[in-house]
């Protein structure tokens, strides 16, 4: 019997994924002791994911959609351990969301001009193995929402992840990878090494087969991809004011903005960290926060301790304390809060530390001001020029169009809490890279292709 070379193709690919399948028993699939292989192994899936057809990608991000709602609790679990940050419920949700709503291959459009002249197309074609370092704070969803991202796009993906969540992170690689082989697809779409480093990241920076660097964290990285020389999309930081005004539902603001604030215990970068509210419903605000949505006043002896305990004299944040619940917190310093406390609340000026400091913890400070106008110079202040995200209570339209123009950022939420923006309670697709320094804004496949001009000269326009 005379095979085709498909049929044939068809039986290397199936032996070659049982081979693969039995060894990742031993371990995870994508996990590597030197970052110089991992960017070969992931160099030759590439070059296997970029033939493939959309529909066979798509098979393949069917698949990690498949395995995240299937792992959703075990990797938030797994996530709260190693870093002792957020809480498992919510991230068992923000898991579900990535697996749901994540944009997959329907997210690469062509762009087309047909004429006189003929035709001309407009791609969107991968770049290539992008190198991509991501946060402790949403690990696994960040590697997750990445990689389908980026496969979509037809791209491989090396991780240089946190060093407080390489489990976590090598857990989600492995999913992907297995996935992939579970579709007859490459192992290695995505890669990480075993024990991810500054130098590691070095490495991957600068190797000649990295074409484009995507930095999800604070400044200090962001910084670092932008200075490689390389294309680089930078996701970093951000301190999201609240701002109510005398026309919004207060009641329903106060329950927004705590809910926003303490998803995941504030974890999100989008998440509410502060209050901005005029000072005609400034009492008002803080006594539905308190008597409806667990919210404890602390005095200015607890917030002395607070400053005390979750940063240092230079500002510097206690990692023992990010993402930490409320009551936590509180016990830190020596107060044993009632059940159902959620967020830390308390009235301060701007130049506060717990209020001008990017905490990622539910303290949220309310600064009063006189009037709209005063409230929008200082949540500009507040904010930093980070251009990441705001939010805003009020029922006037000219008022939130001049809020939105000043602040400037790559995220807007207009009475609703902030994860909403995520498509969480809202419309749209979610992210957990959202580059707002780079002004990419919320990422998604096609973020991370190249834009390919093709075309064909008086010909092929059929009109
Ligand atoms: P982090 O900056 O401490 O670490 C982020 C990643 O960068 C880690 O993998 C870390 O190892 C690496 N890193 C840090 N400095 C580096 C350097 N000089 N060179 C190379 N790699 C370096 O941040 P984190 O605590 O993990 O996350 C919280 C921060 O990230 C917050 O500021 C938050 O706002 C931001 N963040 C932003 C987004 C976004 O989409 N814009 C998403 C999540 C988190």
């Amino acid at each position: 019997m005379n095979l085709t070379e498909s049929q044939i193709q068809s039986i290397v690919t199936s032996v070659m994924t049982t081979i693969q399948v039995q060894q990742s028993k031993n371990g995870c699939h994508g996990v590597f002791d030197d970052m110089n292989v991992a960017i070969e192994e992931a160099k030759k899936s590439q070059k296997i994911i970029a033939r493939m057809s959309m529909d066979q990608r798509e098979k393949i991000i069917s698949k990690i959609r498949e395995k995240i709602k299937e792992n959703a609790e075990t990797l938030a679990r797994m996530g709260v351990e190693e870093t002792g940050m957020g809480n498992v419920g919510d991230k068992i949700l923000k898991h579900v969301l990535v697996a749901e709503k994540t944009p997959g291959t329907e997210d690469i459009k062509t762009l087309a001009w047909s004429g006189d002249r003929g035709l001309t197309l407009v791609e969107m074609g991968p770049f290539g193995v992008i190198g991509a370092i991501t946060p402790c704070t949403n690990p696994s969803e960040t590697v997750l929402c990445n990689t389908m991202g980026m496969v979509a796009g037809g791209n491989t993906v090396v991780f240089n992840p946190h060093p407080q969540a390489v489990k976590t992170s090598q857990f989600a690689i492995n999913i992907c990878n297995e996935a992939s082989l579970e579709c007859g697809g490459p192992d290695n779409i995505a890669v990480t090494v075993a024990k991810p480093t500054l130098d590691s990241s070095a490495i991957m920076m600068k190797h000649k087969d990295i074409p484009l660097l995507v930095a999800t964290g604070g400044p200090g990285v962001v910084t670092a991809v932008l200075s490689s020389g390389k294309r680089g999309i930078g996701a970093g930081a951000g301190n999201p004011p609240a701002f109510v005004d005398e026309t919004a539902d207060i009641r329903k603001a106060a329950k927004d903005i705590v809910n926003g604030c303490t998803f995941d215990n504030n974890l999100p970068c989008i998440a509410e960290k502060e209050v901005v509210a005029v000072s005609s419903i400034c009492d008002e605000l803080m006594k539905y926060m308190v008597e409806e949505n667990g919210c404890y006043v602390a005095s200015k002896d607890v917030q002395d301790k607070l400053i005390a305990t979750v940063m240092n004299e230079k500002g510097v944040l206690n990692r023992k304390c990010v993402g930490r619940d409320a009551k936590t917190l509180l016990k830190m310093v020596g107060v044993d809060a009632p059940e159902g406390t959620r967020c830390i609340i308390f009235e301060g000026p701007k130049e506060h530390k717990l209020i001008s400091t990017e905490l990622m913890m539910p303290i949220l400070g309310v600064v009063r001001v006189k009037d709209f106008e005063e409230g929008v110079a200082t949540s500009v202040w507040l904010e930093h020029g980070n251009r990441h995200s705001a939010h805003i209570h009020s029922k006037n339209v000219d008022r939130i169009t001049e809020y939105a123009r000043a602040l400037d950022t790559a995220i807007l939420v207009k009475n609703g809490p902030s994860y909403a923006a995520l498509g969480f309670g809202g419309e749209g697709f979610p992210t957990f890279t959202i580059a707002s320094r780079t002004g990419e804004g919320l990422t998604s496949a096609a973020t991370f292709t190249k834009r390919r001009r093709c075309t064909m000269s008086d010909s092929l326009c059929i009109r």
